[in-house]
Formats: C-alpha cells, structure tokens, sequence
C-alpha cells in the first residue's frame, strides 16, 4: 500500500499514471516529479507518527515514498538513508557562525548520498519485477546501485567513464556488477546506458532520467526536517535554515527541494529552507543558466578534478535551477583549488569527503567571505560522498609524512628537537 497516483512533468504540467514505467515527459523530454496522495497521507498520518518510527534507515519515511517496503529486513537495500549531522565546533568558529551543521553522506552503504536513489530504484526494480537494472555513473551512482541490486541478488549492468577513480570501479566489480569502462566522458556513457535499456528492455536507474532517484535523495530533507521539528536543529528559528549541497546533474538538490515541497504539500513544515547548489568553475552549466535568469541549460565541456560533479550537460538541470530560485537560495561555484582545501578543512574536523562532497562546503566558505551570512544563520553543509572514493584527490591536499627510521633519535631529528 503506497501513496504514489502518478508523474506530473515539471516542464509542461503534462500527467501520467503510475501504472507504466515512466522515465522523462514523451512529449518534451522535461523531468518527471512523482504526485503523491497528499490529502489522504495528510489524513492518515500526523508528524509525530513519522517522528515515532523505529526504523533507522530512509524506510522510515515509507508513508511518503512511492514504492512498497523492501521484503528482506537485514541488507544494505534496508541501511541506506538516516546519516549522521554534526555540529563542529572548531569549523563554527572558523566561519564566525554559531549554528552550523554538516550532514554526512558519506556514512551511507555503499559510501555516497546515491544510495538514497538507489534504495528507491532497486525496490521499484523488485515490485515491477525487472530482472536488470542498468544506469551510467560516475563512479557513486553505479557503486550505490550495484550495492543495493547486490543485496536483494538482482542483476545490475554499469557504465562508467573508463577514467572514474579507481576505488569507486573497484566497488563495482566488487559487488559482482557487469562493468562496462567506457572510452568517452560520463556523457557518453548516459547516451549508451538509455540505448541499451531500449534495445534489451533494461529497468534504467540513470540520474535526471528515472524519476524515482529524486524520491530517494528527497529523504535527506525529510531527516533534517525530524531534527527541526524536534527542535535538535533549531529553536525558534529566526531565519530559514540555509543549505549547501554539491550539484552535477542536479538530481540531488532537486530531490531534496521535492522533499521540503512533499512537507509544504502536507503542511508540515513552517519555513521552506534555503537551498544553495555548488558546482565547480569547470563544471557550471547550471550555475550559468541561474545567473542568466533563465532555464536553458546550456551545455559546456566539464573540467574539474571533482568527477562526481564534472557534467557537460546536466540532466536535472531545470528542476535544479528552481530549486535555489524558488527557496530564495542561490548558485555558488568553486576552483579546484578550493575544493581541495576544504577536504582537508572537513578532515580537521573528523569528517572525510571526496572533492564533490567538499565541494559543497568550499561553497559555504566563499558566500561567508562575501558576508552573505550573519552570525546568527543557521546553516547546514551536506557531504555527499566518501574520502576513502579517491584517495588520489585527497593526497593532493595534505602534506606528505616524513619517513623515519625506528629509532627515538631519528624522531627527535624529524621533531626538530
Ligand atoms: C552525484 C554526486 C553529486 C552531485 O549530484 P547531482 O545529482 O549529479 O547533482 C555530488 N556529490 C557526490 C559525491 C555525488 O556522488
Ligand atoms: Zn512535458
């Protein structure tokens, strides 16, 4: 029993029922938002019933979730979602901000914040009972969707860029995915996955084109709404809450902005956050498009070391623009350098993020050195991947050890005692 009555596009308002597989708008390609029976989930359930649930993972949000819970209890499909949020005093103070909080997404099965979307795709992939799921990556979405498929032994197909980082190909393999490296950019890759899926009747996960991995990503908004509501975020909040999250596609954002919108639908939520996208210099299609005005999302050739968010043509991009337009946000972009720096900022702070994930926080850092925040703005950074995803990155952004030899008075030397 679910909630879900259909798709409604988010460029020309077309609807759909739920009944068929449903990816982008046949008629102008535009990003599917899924419709859910707000009147009657408004009726059946209050915020505390959610408040109440047992479940520690994304599942605990079911009421609000278009696809029926997944059977077996004890698997990774079952741990994703439900993330730790910190308050880190030392970076606080940096920043000269007294509520600040950072959202960690890298604690996540398989690493990242993808498995949010793939929890959703592969239990939607179980209902409708597909036997292959397929999608093109980067690197995480492929990992998180090998992972989850992995876990109820569903087959998954991957296409990746044959340049990702070789710690999220070995996670493929690793969870018994069939790989494909391909010889071109993640762009590249998407336009073959959707071939593929065509001709062999594949269930396709791909970003900005299945419109349940924003209803998985949106369950990020609902576990800071909980702490809002619980007054752990927040006590009488004076302004809106500000939030900061690395965009590529822009799937991401828009999940979480369709989060706060579903609360807004069942008057849950008092203040609509603001939400703050930040992409890499070399990587800002949408960024552009924001700055513009405008909605076109112009293509450009993606260049940032950050390969989670190195996008040509972002394929959430409208929905992504609204999302910062619409909460009274904005659009951030960050170099290279920034990003490495922040990496190692977080890491100060206990907190290990691969460069899309500090990206987000090098964003933050420069709209606080423009003066855009008081002390008293309650912000939120959200990391979305892991540290550990690329080690090459990290490397880069931290001096190297000495090499000693076992003796105290080589360590006295290097002490320079
Ligand atoms: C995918 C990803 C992003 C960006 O998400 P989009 O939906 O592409 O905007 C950011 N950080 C990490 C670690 C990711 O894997
Ligand atoms: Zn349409």
């Amino acid at each position: 029993m679910n909630y879900f009555v259909g798709y409604k596009c988010s460029l020309c308002a077309m609807e759909y029922d739920s009944s068929h597989i449903q990816y982008t708008c046949p008629k102008d390609g535009g990003n599917l938002d899924v419709v859910l029976d707000y009147a009657t989930i408004r009726r059946n359930f209050q915020p505390d019933d959610i408040s109440l649930m047992v479940e520690q993972s994304l599942w605990r949000y079911l009421p609000l979730l278009p696809v029926s819970e997944p059977k077996r209890r004890r698997t990774p499909l079952r741990a994703a979602g439900w993330t730790p949020i910190y308050s880190p005093q030392r970076l606080a103070v940096e920043l000269g901000l007294q509520k600040l909080w950072i959202k960690d997404e890298s604690r996540n099965p398989t690493a990242s914040f993808k498995d949010r979307a793939s929890a959703l795709v592969v239990a939607r992939s179980q209902e409708i009972g597909v036997e292959v799921v397929v999608t093109a990556s980067t690197g995480n979405a492929g990992a998180a969707l090998a992972g989850m498929a992995a876990a109820v032994d569903q087959k998954a197909v991957i296409f990746a860029p044959r340049n990702a980082p070789a710690a999220k190909i070995a996670q493929l393999l690793v969870f018994g995915a069939q790989v494909f490296l391909v010889d071109g950019t993640y762009d590249d890759a998407f336009d073959l996955s959707i071939q593929a899926s065509e001709e062999f009747s594949w269930y396709c996960r791909n970003t900005g084109y299945n419109p349940f991995t924003a209803e998985g990503k949106k369950t990020a908004a609902f576990e800071i709404w909980e702490l809002i509501h619980s007054g752990v975020l927040m006590h009488n909040p004076t302004s809106p809450l500000n939030i900061f999250v690395s965009v590529g596609d822009g799937n991401i954002i828009s999940g979480i902005h369709k989060g706060f919108k579903d609360l807004e639908m069942l008057g849950w939520i008092n203040h609509m956050p603001r939400l703050y996208g930040v992409q890499a210099e070399g990587s800002a299609a949408i960024a552009n498009a924001f700055d513009a005005g405008q909605e076109t999302i112009n293509p450009v050739s993606a260049n940032t070391l950050a390969d989670s968010i190195s996008v040509d043509l972002p394929r959430d991009g409208v929905r992504a623009v609204r999302a910062c337009r619409e909460t009274g946000g904005s659009y951030v972009r960050v170099t290279d350098q920034e990003i490495l720096d922040s990496i190692a900022a977080l890491g100060k702070a206990g907190i290990f993020a691969e460069p899309a994930g500090a990206a987000a926080y090098a964003g933050l850092q420069r709209l606080v050195k423009l003066g855009r925040f008081s002390k008293q703005d309650p912000v939120l950074v959200i990391n979305t991947g892991n540290g550990l995803k690329d080690i090459k990155a990290a490397m880069e952004c931290v001096p190297h050890a000495p090499v000693i030899e076992p003796s105290l008075k080589s360590l006295i030397k290097a002490l320079g005692y």
